[in-house]
C-alpha cells in the first residue's frame, strides 16, 4: 500500500509557483470550509480543522495516497495548549494491551495564538515567511505531514536528516525544518527585555520581593532568597515563586551580560 506513495515521493519536485498555488488554495478553501476557522487570523480552532488541513494536503500533493498508505491504522488529530516549543508533533502509538496502533498530528494552539497577536516581527517558519495563522498553520502541518510519511515508509522520521529536507524542498519550498515561531518564553523576552538571569523586582501578596529570573517558560520563575526555602546548588537557599513577565520589573542586568 505505500508503493504508489513511495514513487510519488521520488519522482516529485514542485516549483516555488505550483507550491504557493497549492498552498493558497488550501488557505481559500480551509475557509470556506471550516465551522471554526472563519478568518486568517482565527481566534478560534478544532481539531477536525487539522483533519481538513491533513486532507486538503494530502489530495493536492499526494493524490491521497497517504491515507492509502495508512490503511486501516487510525490517524488522530489534537490540539495542545500545553506544546509551548514546537509548532507540531506526530507520533506513533500502541496500546500495551491490545497492540492496537494510531498516529497522532498535534498542533499547538500556545505557540498558534501566540502568533500574529498584535505587534510581531516576521513568522517564519520552515524558511518561509507566514501571512496569517492559518499560513503558519499550514506550514505545521506540512511538516508534520513529512514525519508522518517518513514514519509509515520508512518506521523513523526526523527533521534533521537530509532525506526529510529533500523532501520538504521537493514538495513545500521548505528551506528550513524546525518547528520554531514565537513561543510564549520568546515573546516574553522580546517585549519586557526580561531575561532568565536578571534581577527583578515583583509583587505578590503585598509584599515586595526582590529576586533573580531562573527560567521563562509561560510564567517566569523567580528565585528569592530565603532562609526558610530549598537550598541550591550555589547553596543558597530560596523560595521560588512563578510570576506573569508583565508584572516583573527588571532591577539588574543578567549575569555575565
Ligand atoms: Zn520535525
Amino acid at each position: 500500500m505505500t508503493a504508489k506513495l513511495y514513487q510519488i515521493l521520488e519522482s516529485t519536485d514542485l516549483g516555488s509557483e505550483v507550491v504557493s498555488a497549492c498552498t493558497l488554495q488550501i488557505h481559500a478553501h480551509v475557509l470556506n470550509t471550516s465551522k471554526y476557522i472563519d478568518q486568517p487570523n482565527f481566534n478560534l480552532i478544532h481539531q477536525s480543522d487539522l483533519e481538513l488541513l491533513f486532507d486538503e494536503y494530502d489530495c493536492r500533493f499526494f493524490q491521497g495516497e497517504v491515507r492509502q498508505a495508512l490503511g486501516t491504522t487510525p490517524l488522530r488529530f489534537s490540539l495542545s495548549k500545553r506544546m509551548t516549543s514546537a509548532g507540531g508533533k506526530t507520533s506513533r502509538f500502541t496500546n500495551r494491551l491490545s497492540g492496537e496502533q494510531w498516529f497522532e498530528i498535534s498542533a499547538s494552539t500556545a505557540i498558534l495564538f501566540e502568533c500574529f497577536e498584535d505587534d510581531h516581527r516576521p513568522i517564519i517558519a520552515s524558511g518561509i515567511v507566514c501571512r496569517d495563522r492559518l499560513d503558519a498553520l499550514q506550514r505545521i502541518m506540512e511538516h508534520e505531514l513529512i514525519h508522518l510519511i517518513e514514519l509509515l515508509l520508512w518506521e523513523k522520521s526526523s527533521c534533521s536528516q537530509s532525506r526529510f529536507h529533500s523532501i520538504s524542498r521537493r514538495f513545500f519550498g521548505h528551506t528550513q525544518n524546525r518547528h520554531q515561531f514565537i513561543t510564549p518564553r520568546e515573546k516574553a523576552i522580546v517585549k519586557s527585555g526580561i531575561r532568565p538571569g536578571m534581577t527583578v523586582r515583583f509583587e505578590y501578596e503585598g509584599v515586595v520581593h526582590t529576586g533573580r529570573v531562573n527560567r521563562i517558560n509561560k510564567r517566569a520563575t523567580v528565585l528569592v532568597e530565603d532562609r526558610r526555602g530549598m537550598r541550591y546548588s550555589d547553596g543558597k537557599h530560596y523560595s521560588k515563586f512563578y510570576i506573569p513577565v508583565e508584572m516583573l520589573e527588571a532591577v539588574g542586568p543578567a549575569n555575565g551580560e
